[in-house]
């Protein structure tokens, strides 16, 4: 019986690949009707912040992982009392602190851009001369998806825009002009073995992940690169389980550091259908101290488009549009309401090369409400959110 922390998509297909390999799969989660509980052999539905619950939940499994970084640290370690928790250690506390992990990919030599911390309003004028120009004012916790964020096209904009985040401590990062986001996925066995998957190529729409490719057409050089920073975080910080690193590419050649998620991440779907063994088998198999599997591809190419709450907009999108284009397939996170923003599923493709394969979910994606232009057309306009009045945007605990 694994046990995993946190009921969003990453949780379920996590749960999915474990019942694959034939384990049963506890959840532990504060939402009602969570992806991961919809497939889950037991739910234990308590808040993070119930100690007792957390214990009786350890005590019921084999091990425990968890699919979001912001697991309070009191849970984790409740946690780990009573079973073995992976990844575990200070790796939890680094990801969810941006000042911690700077310091932590320092510590590691690893490439990053200009920043300087604000942890309080004394610090701004430091901050200010370190990153005058063009900049990202991030908050050092709790965001994801480009909340907890702020652009500046200088330092003078600086005040404003720590009061804007709540004057939170924060990390003021210079823009980075890169030509290009990648990130890898990485697991670590209980034996310290890696396996790293090939990097791949992300592109983003309003800060949130919009398209995934790869190969991720880099020089030998770029992969080898990205792979070695990968490998000095999986070892550098001691993990026993999977670990996503992003990164900026440069004009030169070069790569910064973005930031880590302690898990599968949303750029890693396109393993599950496009790789021999997919991320979250190998989270599945870390957890459980098994062997690590084969990250190579599968076939030339694959692609993944995320469907976020907004295509739900004109009403149910056209599933059998995109399902009638071979090659293309389909994951839907099982969340009764669309919220614009919000992930609901993706789809997954794979060709010849990376540019085939993005063009294929581009048109499945697109396919899935070209009818609804000419509906509303036809028709009185309508809301069409998918019921409740519930639209908080980012309530799913994930950010995936
Ligand atoms: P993050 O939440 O840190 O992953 O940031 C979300 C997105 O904002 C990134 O994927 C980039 O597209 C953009 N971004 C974040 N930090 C920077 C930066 N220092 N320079 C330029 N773009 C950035």
């Amino acid at each position: 019986m694994l046990g995993v922390l946190g009921g969003g998509q990453l949780g379920r297909m996590f749960a999915l690949e474990a019942k694959r390999l034939g384990f049963r799969v506890a959840v532990y989660t504060p939402e009602l009707d969570s992806p991961a509980a919809q497939v889950a052999d037991h739910v234990t539905r308590a808040e993070y912040t119930d100690l007792d619950r957390v214990a009786a939940f350890a005590r019921s499994v084999d091990g425990v992982t968890f699919e979001f970084e912001n697991v309070p640290a009191p849970t984790a370690a409740t946690a780990a009392e009573h079973t073995r928790v992976r990844p575990g250690g200070p790796l939890l506390a680094i990801a969810q602190d941006r000042l911690a992990e700077k310091a932590a990919f320092a510590r590691l030599g690893l490439p990053i851009g200009p920043y300087a911390p604000v942890r309080r309003a004394e610090d701004l004028a430091a901050a200010a001369s370190a990153v005058p120009g063009k900049s990202v004012l991030k908050t050092a916790r709790l965001g994801y998806d480009g909340k907890g964020q702020q652009r500046l096209a200088s330092a003078q904009e600086l005040p404003q825009a720590h009061a804007a985040l709540g004057a939170v401590p924060c990390v003021l990062e210079e823009f980075v002009p890169f030509v290009g986001e990648l990130s890898v996925v990485g697991a670590r066995g209980a034996d310290g073995s890696v396996a790293l998957y090939e990097p791949f190529r992300n592109v983003h729409a309003d800060h949130i992940l919009d398209v995934t490719t790869c190969p991720a057409g880099l020089d030998a050089a770029v992969v080898h690169d990205a792979q070695r920073i990968a490998r000095a975080l999986l070892e550098g910080l001691d993990v026993v389980g999977v670990l996503c690193v992003e990164l900026f590419q440069l004009a030169d050649g070069r790569l910064f550091v973005n930031e880590i998620a302690p898990r599968p991440h949303n750029s890693g779907h396109l393993t599950l259908d496009a790789h021999v063994c997919s991320q979250f088998e190998q989270q599945v198999r870390a957890l459980a101290g098994l062997p690590l599997g084969a990250t190579q591809r599968t076939g030339g190419a694959g692609a993944m488009a995320n469907l976020l709450g907004d295509l739900w907009q004109r009403g149910e999108p056209d599933w059998s549009a995109a399902l009638a284009i071979p090659g293309v397939r389909l994951h839907l996170y099982g969340k009764r309401e669309a919220r614009p923003g919000r992930k609901m599923g993706h789809l997954c493709a794979t060709a010849d090369d990376a540019e085939a394969a993005a063009a294929l979910v581009v048109r499945a994606r697109a396919a899935l409400t070209a009818g609804h232009a000419v509906e509303t057309a036809a028709q009185d306009p309508r809301d069409g959110w998918g019921g409740g009045s519930d639209r908080r945007a980012g309530a799913s605990s994930s950010s995936g």
